[in-house]
């Protein structure tokens, strides 16, 4: 970032020391007083941040913290990282660990929900800490990073699960270890055979670009296939240098797809989405997911209603490209997972017709062919993969005569099984 674009607080650091992520790390604000000093908010904001900054952890990077306006309310970038008084709300569906990642987790660290595919979480510490953040309950509350004890049973635990063809790597933040420590993740990883892919989450590319150097590219490369997964909420913060990031990592041939969080006063309107998503494919990031706002702690301001995502949904499929629509997801608090919800594209059907409706409102009817019965379903070694690898409504649809019987809060555990 050339220096006249950087407020004054920080004018005079040198571009050397500015663009290194270790500069930017040790100079983290991460007290009210770091916030005051750089960013001179309003006594009122200072109030805030006092009642709240004991509770929920304060760091927020000094490049993250240069694109803030203090001097509006609604600035987007502020939303995320400024502690609001609003915290102080906890409202009764709050809960601590709403998606019960730990129940479903079979060794510290490792959440184990859906069938072929595991969450590895390998630090608790964040660049910065997103005022929305779903961890609160994990993310800084220790500051504590890499447990190689903790990670060699979710390693054996990896190995001794054949059916893991894909790890999500994730935090905290993984790109806050060292390069060193992230390679022997990444290689302890490869040595599984059935590990196919591997997707890092980090939210370094939008809050700490910087921390996205030849280096790290290079070593990364060794591993391939392997997929990031960044969190960017808001167009702005699309700079020349998260851009550069998002460059670089496409360069090295990492897909990268984008998981944003629906959030009040930040992104709860289709035109700020649709720019963001648009820009987004700019810079060859994907948008993959748009979250509905999980019920954690002291988080309620920024949630909104499950109708607003889809309002979202309806103005983007169909109006722009398709590349630029992501899933909206709700995932359900109770370790029920991800749901997608959509907007109702088809309005009734029989037998032979379906009655659909397109984006611009438009009724069209579709004739289902006479014959249905899929030719390739009487293939034997199909059939048996079938049965084999189907549970919940995709079982009732591909075995005859079944019927689903949830078993109490055992569900998750039995269909891993
Ligand atoms: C989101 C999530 C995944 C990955 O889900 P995809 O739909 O495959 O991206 C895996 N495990 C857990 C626990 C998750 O929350
Ligand atoms: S980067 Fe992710 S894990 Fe870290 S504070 Fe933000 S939302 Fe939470």
């Amino acid at each position: 970032m050339p220096k006249s674009n950087r407020i004054t607080a920080y004018a005079d650091i040198p571009a050397k020391a500015w663009n290194d992520w270790k500069w930017q790390l040790d100079n983290r604000l991460t007290t009210v007083e770091d916030v005051v000093r750089v960013l001179n908010p309003s006594q009122q904001v200072i109030d805030g941040m006092k009642a709240v900054s004991a509770q929920f952890k304060l760091s927020i990077t000094p490049y993250y913290a240069n694109l803030i306006d203090m001097q509006s309310a609604h600035c987007p970038i502020r939303a995320q990282a400024i502690p609001s008084i609003v915290e102080a709300d906890i409202v009764e569906s709050d809960m601590l660990d709403p998606l019960e990642e730990d129940r479903d987790s079979p060794v510290p660290g490792l959440t184990h929900r859906y069938p072929d595919r595991v969450l590895l979480l390998i630090t608790d510490v964040c660049s910065m800490y997103c005022r929305h953040c779903t961890r609160r309950r994990l993310v800084g509350q220790e500051d504590r990073t890499f447990d190689p004890t903790f990670f060699q049973q979710a390693i054996d635990y990896i190995a001794n699960h054949p059916e893991i063809r894909d790890v999500i790597i994730s935090g905290g933040d993984p790109l806050m270890v060292s390069n060193k420590k992230l390679e022997h993740v990444l290689k302890s990883l490869r040595a599984i055979s059935h590990v196919e892919i591997i997707r890092i989450g980090s939210r370094l590319p939008v809050v700490l670009p910087m921390r996205i150097t030849p280096s790290l590219i290079k070593m990364m490369r060794k591993y391939h296939p392997i997929y990031i997964s960044t969190h960017f909420n808001h167009v702005k913060e699309i700079t020349p240098e998260s851009a550069k990031a998002c460059t670089m990592l496409a360069d090295g041939g990492f897909p990268i797809n984008n998981q944003t969080v629906l959030l009040r006063g930040v992104n709860d309107c289709p035109h700020v989405i649709k720019q963001l998503n648009q820009k987004l494919l700019t810079i060859r990031v994907r948008p993959y997911y748009l979250y509905q706002c999980d019920l954690s702690k002291g988080i309620s301001h920024f949630r909104t209603s499950l109708g607003r995502g889809i309002q979202i949904i309806e103005a983007l499929r169909g109006h722009t490209s398709g590349l630029a629509v992501p899933t909206f997801v709700v995932d359900l608090p109770g370790g029920g997972g991800k749901v997608p919800v959509m907007p109702n594209y088809m309005i009734t059907r029989s037998d032979d017709k379906a009655v659909l409706r397109n984006y611009e409102g438009a009724i069209t009817v579709y004739q289902e062919p006479h014959r249905w019965e899929s030719i390739c379903g009487h293939d034997p070694a199909c059939e048996q993969q079938r049965y084999k690898s189907k549970s919940g409504p995709a079982m009732l649809l591909a075995r005859p005569h079944t019927i689903l019987e949830p078993q109490k809060r055992k569900l998750n555990a039995d269909e891993k099984g």
